[in-house]
């Protein structure tokens, strides 16, 4: 029997600018958002199994191994879709911090997907794709396209931006916990103006302005029960950052740095400060 493993490595995200414009009637926000995907990744090997069953295991950071893995999810859900009847062996390294706003179990869905799609003789669509991901949650399709992009709908609608800048990224995670769910009910959209200027506009006229883009409407529930966001954000500020802003719902913060070594010695300086986990990444290529 020939047994193939496939290995790969999925990216996190930040987010640039997060503004929520309205509230549906079903309780979801509508927002929009420019994600960025960096090179801070979990890993995954998948292996066919001969039993039809969905095993995963997983190292690093701690995630659920039941049904309610993400990548679980979406390996349930497209075999249901295609009707496959197989077994498959998930061997998940957490490397992203989890419930960190960054990403972390929707890339791996996302990669996921992709990956059983690239296996299958009789591929769907990538629209069809698309909307097992979105099933599995708002920002599972932007990782299908893993793209500096706009998202707008529910993060669900995305429009890849050309050009993005390459910035390099130090992200700082504090360890505290913020579930997203508990954000959005705390978020009051009267507090913010529920119209976004058009992110396109401010692009085009110079890319470069990232200080008039950065913006998210969610640090003000975070930052207002946890300090220390505010706290790194000045000195991520301190050491030379072109912006610093929250990232998703939190709690991870990030710097953006014109160059390399201006965010090393960025690191430097803030290690010993102790304000969480610190990762330098770059755009994801
Ligand atoms: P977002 O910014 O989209 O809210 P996040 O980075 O804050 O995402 P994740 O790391 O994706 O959050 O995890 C959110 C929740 O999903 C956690 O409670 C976690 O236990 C659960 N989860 C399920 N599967 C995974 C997975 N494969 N990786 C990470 N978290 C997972």
């Amino acid at each position: 029997m020939q047994i193939s493993i496939l290995q790969f490595q999925t990216p996190a995200k930040v987010n640039i600018r997060l503004k929520i414009t309205s509230r549906r009637p079903d309780g979801f926000h509508e927002l929009t958002s420019i994600m960025v995907p960096v090179d801070l990744t979990d890993y995954l090997e998948i292996r066919p199994l001969d039993e039809n069953r969905i095993e995963i295991f997983s190292e690093g950071y701690n995630v659920p191994k039941d049904e309610s893995n993400l990548v679980y999810r979406a390996v349930r859900s497209y075999y249901d879709k295609v009707g496959i009847d197989k077994g498959i062996s998930i061997k998940l390294t957490k490397k992203i911090p989890v419930a960190a706003g960054l990403g972390g179990g929707s890339s791996d869905a996302a990669a996921i997907l992709l990956m059983l799609n690239r296996m299958n003789s009789k591929p769907i669509a990538n629209r069809e794709l698309h909307q097992l991901a979105a099933q599995i949650g708002a920002d599972v399709p932007f990782f299908l396209y893993c793209k500096p992009s706009i998202a707008s709908g529910i993060g669900d609608v995305i429009k890849p931006l050309k050009d993005w800048p390459k910035f390099w990224y130090i992200i700082v995670t504090p360890p505290i916990n913020v579930s997203t769910a508990w954000v959005y009910k705390n978020y009051r959209l009267e507090l913010t103006r529920n119209k976004d200027i058009s992110i396109l506009n401010i692009l085009e006229q110079d890319s470069f302005a990232i200080s008039r883009i950065l913006e998210n409407d969610l640090e003000q529930v975070t930052s207002a029960h946890f300090p220390i966001i505010e706290t790194i954000k000045r000195m991520l500020m301190d050491t030379g950052a072109e912006g610093a802003i929250m990232s998703g719902s939190g709690p991870s913060v990030f710097g953006l740095f014109s160059s390399e070594r201006k965010a090393r010695s960025a690191k430097d300086y803030l290690l010993p400060y102790q304000l969480g986990e610190l990762f330098l990444a770059k755009s994801w290529e």
